[in-house]
């Protein structure tokens, strides 16, 4: 397949570039690297069938040549990068989306969107199954990622339903694994910034929220068979292991022999309590679940980490 993707140099779409180029399809890479990295694809400079543009999905824009799939990865996902840009963050979930739709339609390709748990907000119900509608605050300062996404999903189905698109729409949870940014916010590489460093575990309340972290490949895994799958609906997409943030920082001290200590920092606003997939539809439909234990995900993760830039620079 020829394949155009938005958010390429983003931490997931670059380990589903790795897969997609390794299965032989040619891709198009678009990313206006505001939350992105060019670290990530650096070593697909010079690959043959892969094109990098500079480009931000949210301005009109033209690309060149039939594409058969049309993948719109595009958006800040850390909580600290979509409070530091939220209006970006809502155009690449709803102009955005409708920009790289229109592609789609014009090529008779099959698209896929990646959403997110944040749809189910501070859920109500749990775990999370697809067919429960969310518990989100409009107004709050999570609202400009979680109602993009939203919106993202509701463009998507009218795209499907008016066009008769064959659209995919995953809903991706916690994710962690190497070419996550070490100083993004978020609580992976938080803590493992904090334990490499021996400084201070910063867990958030009183550490009793929860959440499943999924590895990298599991979910790549997970985003391929949907893709080629028959299913227009949403479907959740992580691990279903769940863990307060107290046990995982507990963890990482165990596992990284730190001299770290846990301290408490104030809860964020609208902090989801807990959070865990309800796999099943992935599991029966798609034949999918994930294979990489937690420790053996964050060894790989921490291996990464110690060779990372930000970190060598300040401990040296
Ligand atoms: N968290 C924490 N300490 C940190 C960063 C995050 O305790 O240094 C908590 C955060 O409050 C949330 C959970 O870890 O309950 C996951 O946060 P993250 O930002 O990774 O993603 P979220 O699931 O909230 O989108």
């Amino acid at each position: 397949m020829r394949i155009l993707l938005s958010g390429a140099a983003g931490f997931i779409a670059s380990h589903l570039l790795d897969r997609l180029l390794g299965d032989g399809h040619e891709i198009v890479g678009l990313d206006n690297l505001l939350s992105g990295s060019m670290r990530n694809i650096a070593h697909l400079e010079g690959h043959p069938a892969f094109t990098f543009v500079q480009r931000d999905v949210s301005q009109p824009f033209t690309v060149e040549g039939h594409f058969d799939a049309v993948l719109h990865l595009a958006s800040p996902a850390s909580p600290k990068d979509y409070l530091d840009y939220p209006i970006e963050t809502l155009l690449v979930g709803s102009v955005g989306t409708r920009n790289m739709l229109e592609v789609a339609v014009a090529n008779g390709a099959r698209f896929l969107l990646t959403s997110t748990s944040e749809c189910y907000g501070d859920p109500a119900e749990h775990p999370q199954r697809e067919t429960y509608w969310g518990n989100v605050n409009p107004v709050g300062p999570r609202s400009c990622y979680d109602e993009s996404k939203r919106f993202a999903e509701a463009i998507t189905m009218a795209y499907h339903r008016r066009h008769g698109l064959r659209t995919r729409i995953a809903r991706i949870f916690n994710t962690y694994g190497p070419r996550m940014k070490l100083n993004d916010g978020r609580v992976v590489p938080a803590f493992l910034d904090q334990a490499l460093r021996g400084t201070p575990i910063t867990v958030f309340g009183d550490g009793s929220q929860t959440r499943s972290f999924c590895y990298v490949s599991d979910l790549v895994d997970g985003l391929i068979r949907l893709l080629h799958s028959q299913e227009s609906y949403p479907v959740n997409l992580g691990n279903p292991h769940e863990l307060t943030m107290r046990e995982f920082a507990e963890y990482i001290q165990e596992m990284t022999g730190t001299v770290s200590k846990i301290v408490y920092h104030p809860l964020p606003e609208d902090d989801p309590k807990r959070r865990q997939p309800d796999i099943t539809k992935a599991q029966q439909l798609l034949g999918w679940e994930p294979k990489v234990a937690l420790r053996d995900g964050l060894r790989e993760t921490i291996a990464y980490f110690q060779t990372s830039p930000e970190l060598v620079q300040t401990n040296s």
